[in-house]
């Protein structure tokens, strides 16, 4: 039976047992159908793995006994995703690849061209904790709440270096502008594109522009393709 990985705040954790309740409670006993005996992973995302044997189960809780803990190695980049909001929960699927591939952080942000200003976090946040868990990561990669254009700009400073894939680059490829630093900002815009102004202000604020070729992709397909290219490029995404 393969082992089943668990996300729990570090409170749920005291000494060697775990307490295991809410959301992944209900995943574990009512959809994985999890019995007493049976073996799990949690983390508390601190990027230590503890592997668990279940030891009770309650009503709505559930104790695990961890029999061993191993830390995992985090990565040498911190990457966030400013990705332009989509239309129709397109966004949602750039989520889960961006999470699986490593991403640790996905903001999403408006724009003058954007056709569409709801976001429920809430939802985004559930859909990267799940895409962590099938990716057996050992940190949950957080989705930000909705920011302005404005916002974005300002938030620029707090990076070491800022990718932004911008689709009338003619010179620049990624893998001649692979990002220094720790704390990487990689920018995707929304469907429409930015309006020359906005591209401008990213530039302006140090972002290295880059193609990522001739064709003109989806946004949710440039966010993926970014961000694998990033990672790869900086020796993430090596076995
Ligand atoms: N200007 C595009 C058009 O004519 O359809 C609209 C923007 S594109 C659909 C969405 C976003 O994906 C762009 O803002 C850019 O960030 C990224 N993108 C798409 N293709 C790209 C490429 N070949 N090179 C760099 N970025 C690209």
């Amino acid at each position: 039976m393969e082992i089943r990985r668990f996300f729990v705040a570090k409170q749920d954790i005291a000494g060697s047992v775990v307490t295991l309740c809410g959301d992944e409670f209900v995943h574990m006993t009512k959809v994985l159908r999890y019995k007493v005996g049976y073996k799990a992973i949690v983390c508390a995302n601190d990027g230590i793995e503890h592997i668990c044997t279940v030891s009770e189960i309650g009503k709505d809780f559930a104790k695990l006994n961890i029999d061993e803990s191993k830390v995992v190695d985090r990565k040498s980049v911190e990457i966030t995703l400013f990705a332009g909001l989509l239309k129709n929960n397109k966004l949602d699927f750039a989520v889960q690849k961006a999470v699986e591939l490593g991403v640790d952080r996905i903001i999403p942000f408006t724009s003058a061209n954007c056709a569409e200003n709801k976001f429920s976090q809430d939802r985004a946040n559930k859909i990267a904790l799940e895409a962590g868990k099938q990716c057996g990561s050992a940190y949950i990669s957080e989705v930000g709440e909705l920011i302005d254009f404005d916002s974005l700009i300002k938030r620029l400073k707090d990076f070491d270096d800022v990718i932004f894939a911008y689709e009338f680059e003619k010179e620049h490829s990624v893998n001649q502008c692979l990002p220094k630093g720790k704390k990487i900002a990689l920018i995707v815009g929304p469907e429409g594109g930015f309006q020359p102004d906005e591209a401008k202000r990213i530039k302006d604020v140090g972002a290295k522009t880059v193609s990522l070729g001739r064709r003109i992709l989806r946004a949710e397909t440039a966010s993926i393709i970014l961000s694998a290219l990033i990672l790869y490029g900086l020796g993430e995404l090596n076995c």
